[in-house]
């Protein structure tokens, strides 16, 4: 299970944010910025959306109301003037003391008609019900049949001010007639002065919304009269109906004026003003669709929301950068712990950089000092595993894990059996320390006459095994002669003279197998022992 540096970049690039179900850091740290960002952009558009939207319906609500009061009282004065017109020239008819045809009531009329230019037609009607005269600016006289009788009859017995429900002329539009009643100074009723209005005409109804009756907004206002019925609408085949279900209208219909966000007759939501105007007991109704809002908003989030966009591609790319950055000592760590783990002989450490994030330089170091202390233990377990503690060459086992490596790489080397003669008697003689001091004497002289590529154990008891790499016959009684003699000359502490018998096999000469080789070794130095000891025997 070794990763290689090949592997790892793979992983790294398969799962960029996930390996095998394990979630890496640099999509939990992103994700984390992401999410953080999106929640703060999310909440901060909702609330704004919320404030704003309270905001624009209620300057819309605010602007509708003043532009119906607008409209009404431009309405109140129109009427209020018109009244007055109408009260001026019932003064003067009141002169007369009695009404009758007669060119100087044409003549009144025709004035009345004239100075105030909002009638379509004026007339004087007795109190008998009959007109008396009417001018509609044509050169003609007493058109009676053009007023309804009933509402002549209506207007009379009022005795007091009148003006009509809304009603449609005989021209299709609509029209409304407003009568002055006329008495003499004596309280004598004579009859009244009254002219008929077309409601569209621009300089009634018609002109008191300008240009756009519609406006590029969706705004629009209409007039509903007391029963609520459209009297004036930007939409001409709407007049006439009755709107009376309306709350704006319910509100107008008991003389109130207010704002209100409603639906209106057709299911839609409204942002709008109305006000009531006294003089016609009619109201003016301004709205605005709230889509129109809702738009509006839509725009300007989408707007804030470009503007958002560049910062945020900003921190998200840092964050996966940071990310990385940050996952990068895990990674390298990882790699470390492996490397270290794959060769714990070996005493070079593999060096782990130092990290600027604080908590990976810690883990670092934390890491480091771990991995330097497992290969301590390790060399300790080792040298415990695979010395001999007493004379510190090595034991039977790294023997024969030596010899087998020989044996595996096919090269030639020769095998010393070596036996301290008669070494029973030095135990026996000078005490067991001794002999121990003589073993060491004796694996130290090994050590320093072989050469460095030759291999020195303690193969049990007084018995060393030597390994001689690349070495032929030759070379081999050589070698072994001249540890012989190194052991003979050199003086050990205590004095004691120590001799050694050698047994040697020779690879591949002799075989190729090791047991075979011990075998040859171990028969020769038997000879060597047989023929007198102290000697080598190849
Ligand atoms: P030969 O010349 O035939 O080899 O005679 P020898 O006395 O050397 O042979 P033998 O095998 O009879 O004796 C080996 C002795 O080595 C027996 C044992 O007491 C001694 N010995 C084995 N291991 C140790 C050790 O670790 N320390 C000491 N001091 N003596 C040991
Ligand atoms: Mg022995
Ligand atoms: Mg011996």
């Amino acid at each position: 299970m070794r990763i290689t540096m090949g592997d790892r970049k793979k992983g790294q690039d398969d799962g960029l944010f996930k390996t095998k179900g394990r979630v890496s850091l640099r999509a939990l740290f992103s994700g984390l910025v992401v999410l953080t960002f999106l929640m703060t952009l999310v909440i901060t558009l909702f609330a704004s959306y919320r404030s704003e939207q309270q905001l624009l319906e209620e300057r819309t609500l605010e602007a509708n109301f003043r532009e119906s009061e607008r409209v009404g009282h431009a309405m109140n004065l129109l009427f209020v003037s018109i009244s007055k017109s109408l009260t001026a020239f019932a003064g003067e008819f009141a002169e007369m003391a009695v009404l009758r045809v007669s060119s100087q009531t044409q003549e009144k009329l025709r004035l009345l008609y004239e100075s105030s230019g909002y009638f379509t037609g004026v007339f004087v009607a007795g109190t008998n019900g009959q007109l008396i005269a009417t001018y509609d600016g044509l050169p003609k006289y007493s058109q009676p049949e053009r007023i309804d009788p009933l509402l002549l009859e209506e207007a009379l017995a009022t005795r007091r001010p009148f003006q009509s429900e809304p009603y449609l002329d005989i021209h299709g539009g609509m029209a409304v007639t407003v009568t002055e009643p006329i008495y003499t100074d004596e309280g004598v009723y004579l009859g009244i002065v009254g002219g008929t209005l077309h409601l569209e005409a621009p300089n009634v109804l018609g002109g008191l919304f300008g240009e756009n009756e519609i406006d590029e907004s969706g705004s629009y206002a209409y007039i509903v009269d007391s029963r609520g019925k459209l009297v004036y609408h930007p939409d001409r085949g709407r007049i006439g109906e009755d709107v009376s279900r309306n709350p704006a209208v319910t509100h107008l219909i008991q003389g109130e004026s207010g704002q209100e966000k409603l639906i209106n007759t057709e299911g839609k939501m409204y942002l709008v003003g109305y006000t009531y105007v006294p003089a016609t007991r009619w109201g003016i109704v301004a709205q605005t669709p709230t889509s129109l809002i809702t738009a509006q908003q839509l725009e300007q989030m989408r707007g804030t929301l470009l503007v958002v966009l560049g910062p945020f591609l900003i921190l998200a790319a840092s964050s996966l950068f940071l990310a990385r950055r940050l996952a990068a000592p895990f990674v390298s760590l990882a790699d470390f712990v492996v490397r270290a783990a794959d060769r714990p002989q070996d005493e070079a450490m593999p060096s782990v950089r130092r990290h600027w994030n604080r908590e990976a330089d810690l883990l670092n170091g934390a890491v480091m000092r771990t991995v330097r202390e497992m290969k301590r233990q390790n060399r300790d377990l080792n040298d415990f595993a695979l010395k001999d503690p007493l004379t510190g060459l090595l034991n039977r086992r790294a023997l024969d894990e030596a010899l087998e490596k020989m044996e595996g790489d096919n090269r030639p080397f020769a095998m010393l059996l070596i036996d301290i003669d008669r070494f029973k008697a030095v135990n026996d003689r000078h005490g067991h320390a001794a002999g121990d001091e003589v073993l060491r004497a004796v694996a130290r002289t090994l050590e320093e006459t072989v050469e460095a590529r030759d291999v020195c154990g303690r193969y049990g008891g007084e018995e060393f095994v030597v390994l001689l790499p690349g070495r032929n016959l030759p070379e081999t009684y050589e070698m072994a002669e001249r540890l012989r003699l190194a052991v003979a000359a050199h003086e050990n502490a205590l004095r004691i003279p120590v001799t050694l018998s050698i047994g040697g096999a020779v690879s591949p000469l002799q075989s190729t197998h090791v047991d075979d080789l011990f075998e040859l070794a171990d028969r020769a130095l038997y000879r060597a022992k047989e023929s007198g000891r102290n000697r080598v025997v190849v």
